[in-house]
């Protein structure tokens, strides 16, 4: 099933090149009061919406997906957790760029760990990329991204996928830069995350996936997950022997070569196999 957010903040079942709206089966999400659990309220019941979707969708309103303005699908994500390098050419093109590396020592992930972006830099690909810092240099970065479905703390690599909600095409939008990866990476609108969630039972190997991306129609990366250096698997291990995982926690997997710059008025298509394309302009203010 592919679940998006669109216009209003209204919840849409994509099938083919429609929408349908299926705002109506929110209802059977509990009533919340302060103080709200960690993590996304949708995720966390996403069995229970996903069943009322599948008992309304055919009676739905639809729209065409060309007409409707797409949000991220994970509304509110505890935490974004990335990969800062875990593709081998990656690695290789970034220790090789002074643009990239701006003298600092690039460590690959066994080294290096994860990194936390802000929930605040997370836009959908209907939201927009902003540059507002036309001095600096910005990189997109296009990443097969996982969403949390059940939580856990110390989960084993074999029992990883269980956790796992579905999967979306992310944008890691990055300033180059000095300043530690959090700053650089967190700007407001620097998290894309689309075009839908696609949950987990459609994408039974994450491992052997193409993905690439296009800026105004020029190939810039292409590159398949079976060359991360570490998989989903091994990533939801580490990342739950530190933080305790939330459903909507959105994990960023790590993008491979060939990370190039944008600037305002770029047009960005970025697509992970089977996850769909997600389309996003890159504005100024
Ligand atoms: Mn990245």
């Amino acid at each position: 099933m592919r679940i998006c957010r669109f216009n209003d903040d209204r919840l849409g079942l994509v099938e083919g090149d429609q929408v349908a709206d299926v705002s109506a089966a929110l209802k059977v999400l509990p009533a919340s009061r302060w103080p709200l659990p960690h993590g996304d309220l949708l995720v966390a019941h996403l069995d229970a919406v996903t069943a009322e979707i599948g008992r309304i969708a055919a009676a739905a309103p639809r729209h065409k997906l060309a007409d409707v303005r797409l949000h991220s699908p994970v509304a509110n994500p505890g935490k974004i957790i990335a990969a800062p390098v875990n593709y081998t050419l990656h690695l290789n093109e970034a220790r090789d760029d002074k643009q990239i590396h701006h003298g600092a020592f690039v460590k690959p992930i066994d080294e290096a760990g994860l990194f936390l972006k802000a929930t605040s830099s997370l836009v959908g690909p209907g939201d927009g990329v902003v540059i507002d810092r036309p001095d600096r240099r910005v990189d997109h970065e296009v990443e097969l991204t996982v969403i949390i479905g059940r939580g856990g703390r110390n989960i084993a690599e074999k029992d990883a996928l269980a956790h796992v909600a579905g999967y979306a095409v992310g944008l890691d939008i990055s300033v180059r830069g000095p300043e530690d990866r959090s700053f650089r990476k967190s700007r407001d609108t620097f998290t894309v995350l689309g075009p839908w969630l696609t949950t987990a039972d459609e994408v039974p190997d994450p491992g052997h996936l193409d993905l690439g991306l296009t800026v105004n129609g020029e190939k810039r990366q292409g590159s398949n997950t079976e060359l991360l250096i570490w998989g989903v698997e091994k990533l939801i291990a580490y990342a739950s022997s530190t933080y305790t995982l939330y459903p909507g926690d959105v994990l960023m997997t790590g993008t491979p070569e060939g990370v190039s710059p944008i600037v305002p008025g770029d047009r960005i298509d970025a697509f992970v196999e089977g996850l769909g394309h997600l389309q996003v302009e890159v504005r100024g203010q």
